[in-house]
């Protein structure tokens, strides 16, 4: 979808200004999906002087294809969302460190040094730590083999390489439901398979899908091998009732069984939950003084962009009103 007047490059702000390695930053935002731009754009409005250190821009945004669940777009396509993101952060000029993992935050007296996998290292008063979360894996025997050749975590990217194939999609849920989407319009014959008895997806989704005539529901089942030469060339699945397996001959499998929070920079610095994730209070303070985690990272339920905007901009804010106490600007 176009925007008229807006100018939507997402090339530019990659090219921003490097973090300095030499000065103490107020707020040190990790990660720069929905969570931490939106966390950003506040932090920027209180001229806190604040860097973006990240992987990519945009998170598990540029996973999907469709957003209709953002308020004020009925639909707008992902890209095109993220882009917008990025046009106000940027607008802000903040130095970011683009394409290199955190590793490891630890603090010392009031001060945290980020420690990148590169070496790099920053330092700051304050951390937002918003990481947001990674695929969970398939865990049988094919399922990291074929990772890249047949094998997908992402719809978005990979659906149009299977045009008129036959697919498995893996999971229940909302990711798996928005992935039949993508295979639905290059007209993939799909089959559904779910561990679960019922399938968890929102009922508008559901209905969306189910009207699909190319598509076979199999719930109560599951993938337990996947085989093939150079690519996936099968799979034996179970019937997890009777215990009953038989081969089907597939072109791809398309893996969305859930999520795993991104949270082992801070492992060793704060509480996490039994899921792993970073636990908040509703002002997005972790339990070390200082250091603010938001979005998909974090303990707070429902998962979603709206969701992690609205925390970054409770942890921006949350981060700024502790400098302000502990006079540290
Ligand atoms: C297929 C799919 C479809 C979806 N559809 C919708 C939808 O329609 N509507 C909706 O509201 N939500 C949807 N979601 C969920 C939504 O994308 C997430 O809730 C949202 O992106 C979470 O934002 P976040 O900022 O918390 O984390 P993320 O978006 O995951 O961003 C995390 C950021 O942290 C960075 N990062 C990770 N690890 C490190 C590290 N070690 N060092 C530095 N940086 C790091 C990443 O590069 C990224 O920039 C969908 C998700 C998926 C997977």
């Amino acid at each position: 979808m176009e925007f008229p007047g807006i100018i939507l490059d997402t090339s530019t702000i990659i090219q921003i200004q490097k973090p300095a390695r030499n000065i103490l930053y107020d707020m040190l935002i990790v990660g720069a999906g929905p969570a931490a731009m939106s966390a950003a754009v506040y932090a920027a409005r209180k001229m806190i002087n604040l860097a973006i250190l990240t992987i990519d821009f945009g998170g598990l945004m540029n996973e999907t294809t469709e957003i209709e669940n953002y308020l004020g777009f009925q639909n707008i396509n992902a890209r095109d969302l993220v882009s917008r993101f990025e046009e106000h952060v940027k607008s802000f000029e903040i130095p970011a460190n683009y394409g290199v993992p955190v590793k490891e935050i630890k603090k010392k007296d009031d001060f945290f040094s980020v420690f990148l996998e590169d070496g790099t290292v920053y330092s700051g008063r304050t951390v937002i730590f918003t990481t947001g979360e990674r695929h969970r894996e398939l865990r049988v025997p094919g399922g990291r083999d074929f990772v890249g050749k047949g094998i997908s975590y992402c719809a978005t990217c990979d659906a149009p390489l299977f045009r008129d194939k036959k697919v498995i999609i893996i999971g229940g849920g909302n990711s798996a439901f928005t992935t039949a989407l993508d295979l639905i319009r290059v007209n993939a014959e799909i089959i559904l398979v779910n561990l679960m008895k019922e399938w968890q997806a929102d009922e508008i989704l559901k209905q969306r899908v189910k009207k699909y005539e190319k598509i076979h529901f199999l719930d109560n089942h599951e993938i337990i091998r996947i085989e093939g030469k150079d690519k996936v060339e099968s799979c034996i699945i179970k019937n997890r009732d009777t215990g009953e397996e038989k081969r089907i001959d597939i072109d791809a499998i398309f893996i969305e069984i859930g999520l795993l929070p991104n949270s082992a920079p801070v492992k060793n610095l704060v509480e996490l939950n039994e899921e792993g994730e970073v636990i908040v209070d509703c002002l997005c303070r972790t339990s070390v003084r200082g250091l603010f985690s938001a979005g998909d990272v974090t303990s707070v339920p429902y998962k979603q962009i709206i969701i992690s905007a609205g925390e970054g901009a409770k942890a921006a804010l949350s981060a700024y009103d502790y400098l302000v106490r502990t006079s540290l600007i």
